[in-house]
């Protein structure tokens, strides 16, 4: 067996993740590699197709070669490369960041750790564009859209986040973009891209996904490409080769005992992903806890997931989902800022309140990872309102 860079071998056709997702699944079961891939003598795939996407779209960076059984490990095929960035912190250019500036932080929070149970904030806000988790979407889908054109329009709802991450990193590559955002959008939402350079359309839509026919009908029309995120698999992917990917490295390097992992819902991407990855990791009794808006409320960035979620209702299972309202939400950012000095954004509130309904039920000890989406400092005008 030879391990070889990845993007030294060719391949006559494109297998999607959910082709791949049992053989992804099994690599982070075993933690190796234990079939090689068979080449020709110019590197093109001959057999085990379904392992180099498996090992494509996870983001490893080497690929075991040669003929029947072999044996892999993680650290063999560069499995953490993508996520294990520059000590230096220096980066070519803003995008060079993005991509090399992971992992993003892993934080103890004295607020809601109490010994038994510790919780680790993962602060999203330390992605460099939308200071939020949508950045990990946005440069996995614009990157797949640039590697075969580099001009024109792209286009998708957003309920703040993403239209900004979306069109940071299209402007990169002479990308424009066209952001449609739902009747309560956060004024950052409306103002960050159009600063960007995007056409922004304020909808007088309740919900995101009410405005997505008329991205459909517009994007014929007017010639665009919808990239929507709401089904686009890149967004489930790009969280399974890098967010999960980052929570399991350190939570090994930090010697944490994780049992289960929190976070909240708008296209579930985050979630489904995470969900998929460790229940593989650790097997079914790992915990998944979610948050969504009690009926009538309104989270920014988060719905309810009979709204209708793709990757959730596919591939997501053995799950807990809890009710938050706003209120609960805030009182969670209030807890953290005056117990940890962090502002987190609402939905990271709302994941804290779920987790604390979840432990309150339970005797779960361990390590907890709460994802937080985004920063608070976006959300001022809502939380002095609350104050
Ligand atoms: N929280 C915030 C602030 C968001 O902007 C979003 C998505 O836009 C989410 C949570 C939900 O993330 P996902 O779309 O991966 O479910």
């Amino acid at each position: 067996m030879k391990l070889i860079p990845i993007d030294k071998l060719r391949y006559d056709r494109e297998l999607s993740i959910w082709d791949v997702l049992d053989v992804i699944g099994s690599i982070i079961r075993d933690r190796s590699v234990r079939v090689c891939i068979e080449v020709d003598e110019s590197y093109v795939i001959k057999r085990g197709l379904e392992i180099y996407w498996a090992l494509r779209r996870i983001g490893a960076s080497k690929a075991p070669v040669g003929f029947g059984e072999c044996y892999a490990t993680l650290d063999d095929i560069g499995f953490y490369d993508n996520i294990t960035g520059d000590t230096h912190r220096v980066y070519s250019s803003s995008l060079d960041f993005a991509l090399r500036g992971l992992p993003t932080p892993l934080v103890k929070l004295r607020s809601y750790s109490d010994g038994k149970v510790n919780v680790w904030a993962k602060l999203e806000w330390y992605n460099p564009f939308s200071l939020s988790i949508k950045d990990r979407p946005a440069v996995n889908i614009v990157s797949s859209i640039a590697s075969s054109r580099r001009e024109g329009i792209i286009g998708d709802v957003s309920s703040a986040n993403f239209g900004i991450a979306l069109t940071a990193v299209a402007l990169q590559f002479n990308i424009k973009t066209r952001v449609y955002l739902p009747r309560r959008a956060e004024e950052f939402g409306l103002v960050v891209p159009s600063l960007m350079g995007a056409d922004v359309i304020h909808t007088d839509a309740e919900l995101t996904v009410d405005i997505i026919s008329r991205v459909k009908s517009e994007a014929v029309e007017l010639g665009f490409i919808h990239v929507d995120q709401f089904t686009n698999d890149l967004n489930f992917e790009a969280h399974l080769k890098t967010l999960a990917k980052e929570i399991d490295y350190q939570a090994l390097k930090a010697n944490l005992k994780l049992v289960g992992i929190a976070g909240s819902i708008g296209t579930s991407g985050h979630m489904s992903a995470l969900n998929f990855y460790f229940k593989n990791r650790y097997g079914d009794e790992f915990k998944v806890i979610l948050a969504q808006p009690a009926r009538g409320e309104h989270i920014p960035g988060i719905r309810r997931s009979e709204t209708g979620m793709i990757w959730l209702a596919m591939i997501a299972r053995g799950y807990e989902i809890f009710d938050v309202t706003l209120g609960e939400a805030i009182d969670a950012v209030k807890r953290v800022a005056s117990k940890d000095g962090l502002l987190i954004g609402p939905s990271g509130g709302a994941t804290l309140v779920a987790l604390e309904k979840y432990i309150s039920k339970s005797s779960i000890e361990g390590d907890i990872v709460a994802i937080i989406p985004d920063t608070g400092y976006k959300y001022l005008r809502l939380l002095k309102e609350k104050l």
